[in-house]
Parts: structure tokens; sequence; C-alpha cells
């Protein structure tokens, strides 16, 4: 077995080791079950498409639907329209999906299949959609291609009709069912008419009821894609995955964009209630000022937990974001923190932040695993904060791992619970305290030991 544990610093510009991302459609195709009634499709081969639905379904533990192109040689030499257009007609007779939201692989993309053409092309049945967004895999990352897919929504779907709806549309990133559903939670309590899309809350986390349903109850219904183009406003929750969505509704339909980051922890939290309270003139409820107070007095009881050590944040960029803001404000000291996805506008956000909270760290877009490893090696941390991926530094450095953003694809249920919000600073704190607090029992029952011995 090949042995990746960094021995010494090596700098390197073109190899990547222990990528901290995937590619493109994986965020396309987790895009496109946020809208409902719909089947993903991958404009590829057909390992392209199980690898995508294989990631999705052990990172939310539900079935993950998809349909592809089946690109064989054929397919590769002379374009895959042919292959499109009869898996359109294939889709819409057997499947019957209000929708099929097409994303290209990078096959499809380096023979320079020209999708618009191919689906103009497609016998699309009367009352039914079809979508698309590129998203070729050797640029940017599963973020990128999440983004994509919400563009693709707006530039197919999205219509100003001159008539005002009075709500507030919300993209609310590459982040969890549980967590949209958490936002959405907030926006009720506040009395907030609003359009989420995408939303995958209903499909990825929709309950057993003992009958196979391949379109759950959830998504975004394709009526409200288009009427999201009557809206006063458009929130979107994080720079990368969210706001090219957003700024290209500004531009088709004009509705005002704004960018907020991802609502985890108070202060990005704070900063959506007050958005969304100056925006429609609503109150803050009771009910969200008790749940605020209520982290506030956890983050005093359990300071001493986690206050001063040393943490090092990877995952995707928004998320990650929001994460150091969080972690700052908890008194911890983000050490080291690294992206995948590739972004200089991520670099000097958190180098910002970390210079304003006068903390010397390293910070990192497009940058992988290994990287980290090699920074922890020279500088150990006291704890890891992020995916699955992070369980090897973990076991060789002896460090605890909190599993949080995408993927975690060895622990269950964390996709129905949510890390945005008040509700989910205060299970970020528990989780972290817990973490932090284990190895600190481990160390002293080992030192019990010792004497003992
Ligand atoms: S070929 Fe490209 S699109 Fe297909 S799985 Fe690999 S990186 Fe993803």
């Amino acid at each position: 077995m090949l042995d990746f544990t960094p021995k010494e610093y090596v700098d390197r510009s073109a190899l990547v080791i222990n990528p901290a991302k995937t590619c493109q459609p994986v965020g396309a195709m987790y895009a496109a079950l946020g809208i409902h009634k719909c089947l993903p499709h991958s404009h590829g081969s057909q390992g392209c498409c199980a690898y995508h639905r294989k990631f999705l379904t052990r990172n939310f533990r539900d079935p993950v639907m998809a349909s592809t192109s089946s690109f064989t040689e054929g397919a590769a030499v002379f374009g895959g329209g042919t292959n499109l257009k009869t898996a359109i007609r294939n889709i819409f007779s057997i499947y019957d999906p209000d929708i099929v939201a097409v994303h290209t692989t990078c096959l499809s993309e380096t023979i320079g299949d020209d999708i618009p053409t191919f689906v103009m092309e497609a016998k699309v049945p009367e009352g039914k959609v079809v979508i698309h967004a590129n998203t070729p895999s050797y640029v940017g990352s599963h973020v990128t291609g999440f983004s994509n897919m919400v563009k693709g929504m707006v530039k197919y779907l999205a219509q100003n009709s001159k008539t005002p709806n009075g709500k507030v549309n919300i993209i609310p990133g590459f982040i969890n069912p549980g967590d949209m559903r958490e936002i959405k939670r907030i926006l009720k309590a506040m009395g907030i008419e609003f359009i989420m899309f995408p939303d995958t809350s209903g499909v990825l986390d929709a309950p057993m009821t003992g009958k196979y349903d391949m379109y759950p109850s959830g998504g975004t219904k394709i009526q409200d894609l288009i009427d999201s183009g009557n809206s006063k406003e458009t929130i979107a929750f994080g720079s990368f995955a969210s706001a090219d969505g957003a700024f290209e509704l500004e531009k088709k339909c004009k509705v005002p964009a704004k960018v907020l980051k991802t609502p985890i922890g108070i202060t990005a939290t704070d900063e959506f209630l007050m958005a969304v309270s100056r925006l429609t003139g609503k109150e803050i409820p009771q009910e969200l000022e008790e749940e605020r107070g209520q982290v506030v007095d956890i983050m005093v009881d359990c300071h001493y937990h986690y206050h001063g050590k040393k943490v090092a944040i990877f995952g995707d960029p928004d998320v990650v974001a929001a994460l150091t803001e969080f972690t700052l404000s908890m008194g911890m000291i983000p050490k080291y923190v690294l992206t995948g996805t590739p972004g200089e506008a991520f670099e000097r956000e958190v180098r910002g932040m970390l210079s304003e909270a006068g903390v010397d760290g390293k910070v990192k877009s497009a940058g992988d695993l290994f990287t980290l490893h090699q920074w922890i090696k020279e500088e150990p941390v006291d704890l890891l904060l992020g995916t699955t991926y992070g369980k090897y530094i973990s076991k060789a450095e002896d460090i605890p791992l909190v599993r949080i953003g995408f993927p975690v694809l060895d622990r269950s249920v964390h996709s129905y619970l949510p890390i945005t919000g008040y509700k989910g600073a205060m299970r970020i704190i528990e989780m972290i305290s817990n973490a932090l607090l284990d190895r600190q029992d481990r160390d002293a029952a080992d030192e019990d030991l010792e004497l003992i011995l």
C-alpha cells in the first residue's frame, strides 16, 4: 500500500494528493435533486453517473436517482447528440419526471458537445422541461458544479412577468437538507414569504413511508422557479455556490442580489436575520432571540473546553469561511484553513478575518489534504474540523476530527441535523466541546493507568 504520510515539505504545483474536493457533476446533480420531480441527467459515460450517484447516496443515505447518456466509443468519436436525444425521449416515457436537468461530464466537454442545440432538437413532451449546465470537471469543484446548475435554473426558467410576488428568493448554497429546513424554519418564524432554490429537504431527507417514491414531495416547484423572477430580492448564501445564480437573476429579471455568508455561527446568522428583517420590515421574533441567547449562554458555559485551542478547518469554501468566523468568535485559533475549490476570493476573505483577529494562520484555496497534513506535521493543532477525508490525518497524528461539511461518508444522521442558524451553532459547539473533552478524558485515563502501573 502506498504511504501518503508526508515526510518532509514538498512544494507542488501540478500534482494533487488527497483532494479536498470532488468533481463538478456531483454538485450539479445535488442541485438538480432540489427541484421537485426532477431527474438529474449525466451526459457522459455510465461510470461517471454511477460514481456521482454513489457519492451522494453514501453521504445522504437515501437513494439518489439519475440517468445517463451512456456514452460508448461511438459517442466519444461522433459526439453525444444522438445519445442525449434518445435519453430524453426514454426518460420522459419511462420515468415521467416534470423536468430533466442535464449536466455534462469531462468527456462530453472535451469533445465539445453543443447541449443547448441538442436540447432544442430533442422531443420534449408538452408541459415538461429540460434544462442544462456545463460542468467540466477539470475546472473548479463540486461547488462550481452546484453553482453552474443553479445558474442553469435561472437561465432556463426564471421570468419577470411584471407581477411582483412580494417574496424573497433564498439560494441556500451547497448545504445539507437539514440546513435548508432550518433556514426555512427561521423564515417561517419571521413570517416571511420566500422561494428557496434549490431545496433538497423532503428529497434527500424524506421520511420512510413503506412505499418507494421516485419523486418525494420536497424540492422547489417549477412554477416557483419561474416566479423567482418576480421576487423583491435574492439572498445568496456563499460567494462560491450561490452568488452566480443570484447575479444571473439580477441580470435577467432585475431582482436585486445580496450575497451573505452561509449562516453558520452567531455573526453570520445575525446578518441573515437583520438582512431579511430590513428587507421585509418583519420583526425578529422572541423565539429566535431566545435561541440566540441560549447559544451565548452555552458559549459562556463551555468556553474553557475550546478557548485558545488550535484548529485546522477544511472543506467547501462557503462553509469553511463561515466556520472560520465562528471558531474565531469562540476564541479558537484557526491555524490552518484550506479548501480544495480554487478561488483567490476565499484566501482574501479568510486572511482578512485572521488578520483582524490577530491570528497567524495559513490559508489556501485549490489545496489538498497532503498540504494540510504537511502543515500539521510542522506545527500540530488540537482539532480538525472538516470532511470524512480528514480521518487519515486524524489517525496518523492522533488529533480529534469533528466531521462537518461535505462529504461525510462514514457517519450517518448528520444531513438531517443543521449546522446553520442558532440551533446549528449549538450543535457545532456541542460537537467541538465533546471531541476535545473525549480527548482530555482519554489522556487523563492514560495518565491514571501509568500511575497504577
Ligand atoms: S471523468 Fe470527469 S465527470 Fe466523470 S467522474 Fe471523472 S472527473 Fe467526474
